[in-house]
């Protein structure tokens, strides 16, 4: 059975003391329960507080982003291999604001996305067409051309350890939610994707989650749609009491 995941991307939000903060009121209301999943993924400065805060409490702590190369001279960017050292069990790959704010191509996220296997890290590939994109009828060639590139070296052995958030970019901190039916549609869409690419075994075990305006208010209504399995979260994860909402459905 695949697992049902509720991540939070937390940008560049919280303080090393807000992040203490945070997680003593959000674990005095979370139990992990069989078959989900939860994952935060903080800012790289708040790691450390965040594996001290969790440790043992069946959360997961995950990285924004890491640089396609294990080490060397990139000045300000994010080690795999140190994410992992220090306690980071996953990583985003992909997210749209690394796309188009910092210049992620294709290319970079299948390099990173097979570095953070190399390293021990779950890469979650974020995918997701623009608005102009999605209104020139070209939401699916986009969503294939970045599956196809970003997972295009992995192998039998890699596809447990990924997962895929579509997150349409005309929804990412907008309050412009997908209805469920777009949503859907897109999530099944990838999944006879991953079918033709990986097998039906590998198609039907992958957790994909939506991302894009996921409110308490509104999310339980796409939740409940086909083949969506889970949450990618932003402004709504940022309060303990919001995402606690999302881990209690
Ligand atoms: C995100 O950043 O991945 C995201 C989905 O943000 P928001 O929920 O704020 O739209």
């Amino acid at each position: 059975m695949r697992q049902f995941v509720l991540a939070a991307n937390w940008k560049m939000n919280k303080t090393p003391v807000e992040t203490a903060a945070f997680f003593q009121t959000f674990l005095s209301g979370f139990s992990p329960s069989p078959g989900r999943q939860t994952v935060f993924f903080v800012p790289a400065l708040d790691i450390t507080t965040a594996i001290g805060a969790t440790n043992g409490r069946g959360v997961g702590i995950g990285t924004q982003n890491i640089h396609f190369e294990k080490k060397g001279a990139f000045t300000g960017e994010n080690s795999a291999e140190a994410a992992k050292a220090a306690g980071c069990e996953w990583t985003l790959v992909g997210h749209s604001e690394r796309r188009s704010l910092f210049g992620e191509t294709d290319l970079i996220t299948a390099k990173k996305m097979k570095l953070a296997l190399e390293c021990g890290l779950k890469p979650m590939l974020c995918v997701g067409e623009s608005l102009d994109e999605r209104t020139a009828g070209e939401t699916m060639k986009v969503v294939e051309r970045q599956l196809t590139v970003g997972l295009e070296a992995m192998t039998a052995a890699d596809w447990a350890s990924v997962t895929i958030a579509y997150e349409p970019v005309w929804a990412i901190g907008t309050g412009k939610v997908a209805t469920p039916e777009q949503a859907s549609e897109v999530h099944t869409a990838i999944r006879a994707w991953l079918e033709r690419r990986a097998g039906a075994e590998v198609a039907a075990a992958m957790p994909i989650l939506y991302g894009g305006s996921a409110k308490p208010e509104n999310f339980r209504e796409i939740a409940s749609q086909k083949n969506i399995d889970g949450f990618l979260v932003g402004g709504a994860s940022l309060e303990a009491d919001s995402f606690l909402k999302f881990c209690a459905w």
